[in-house]
């Protein structure tokens, strides 16, 4: 059995902006962004501004800068043409979360991994994995696990989930906390329910979520929710689980229709109810 996931499990940890605050002070989201895709590191980016982080930058190859400069105006962009350039970004201590494999593309699976084990080596950085940096460890899931801990987040949706962990048995509930145990991070996984599960076996089900949340994008927006609020100090499994709410809450209230830019722009609403 696990928890229904509720505002109650996480409404005193909602971060509040304080007077006197400076923008760094609500934590710095760095992203990688793809070269192929785009829109997907900046749909990411833009939900962790909007779920309160205070700056956020995508740093990607050199040759797709003009696409990331020309928006969202929000979002900085740096150049990361390789796996040591990406990790000397995030060695500034102010960028305090790591966003990786939105849009990130399976063509460089070996660079997206050197990325992905540098970032999580990193003292002091939070690490959110979605998407192609969990499908670009399929047959090296064990290089993740030595590395990975419990400020580690990842987000599969069923196929990434089963690319990394395998056939596991049992229910949705079992195999995810299975995952969290075998992996040492937190593990969400989505669907229509989205289950998640920290390494010292806690669990919670989220089901507060529309069906016209599957569009595309919209994984990308809940990654990004997610590493915002760690960004802004709030602790990995209650940050996906306040995240995994607020993100369907969102969707209820826009209705049919919605596309996941919308999910991000609709955020603050959410936020005046609940902050
Ligand atoms: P992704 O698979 O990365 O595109 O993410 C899809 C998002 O939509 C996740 O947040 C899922 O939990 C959510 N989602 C997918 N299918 C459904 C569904 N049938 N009902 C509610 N939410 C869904
Ligand atoms: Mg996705």
């Amino acid at each position: 059995v696990a928890a229904e996931n509720t505002p109650s499990l996480w409404v005193d940890s909602v971060p509040a902006t304080q007077r006197g605050q400076h923008k760094y002070d609500r934590g710095h989201v760095l992203v990688l962004g793809g070269g192929r895709l785009t829109g997907a590191a900046r749909l990411a980016g833009a939900a962790s501004m909007r779920i309160g982080a205070g700056v956020c930058t995508i740093a990607a190859p050199a040759e797709v800068q003009r696409i990331y400069q020309t928006g969202p105006a929000h979002i900085m962009s740096a150049v990361a043409d390789t796996p040591a350039a990406f990790l000397e970004l995030a060695g500034d201590a102010r960028r305090n979360v790591l966003l990786i494999g939105p849009g990130a593309g399976l063509d460089c699976a070996d660079d997206l991994r050197a990325i992905v084990l540098g970032a999580c080596g990193l003292a002091g950085r939070s690490v959110v994995l979605d998407a192609d940096a969990i499908s670009a460890f399929a047959g090296h899931a064990d290089e993740l696990f030595h590395v990975a801990h419990d400020h580690c987040i990842l987000t599969p949706h069923e196929g990434e989930f089963a690319r990394l962990f395998g056939d596991l048995p049992g229910s949705k509930i079992d195999r995810v906390k299975e995952a969290a145990k075998r992996s040492g991070a937190v593990i969400l996984l989505k669907g229509a329910d989205t289950v998640i599960a920290a390494p010292d076996g806690t669990c919670v089900v989220s089901t507060h979520g529309p069906s016209w949340l599957a569009t595309a994008g919209a994984g990308d927006v809940l990654a990004g929710m997610i590493a915002g609020l760690v960004a802004q100090g709030v602790a990995p499994f209650t940050a996906a689980c306040m995240a995994a709410w607020m993100h369907g809450e969102t969707a209820w209230r826009l209705g049919p229709g919605l596309v996941a830019a919308d999910l991000a722009e609709g955020i603050p609403g959410i936020l005046r109810d609940w902050a």
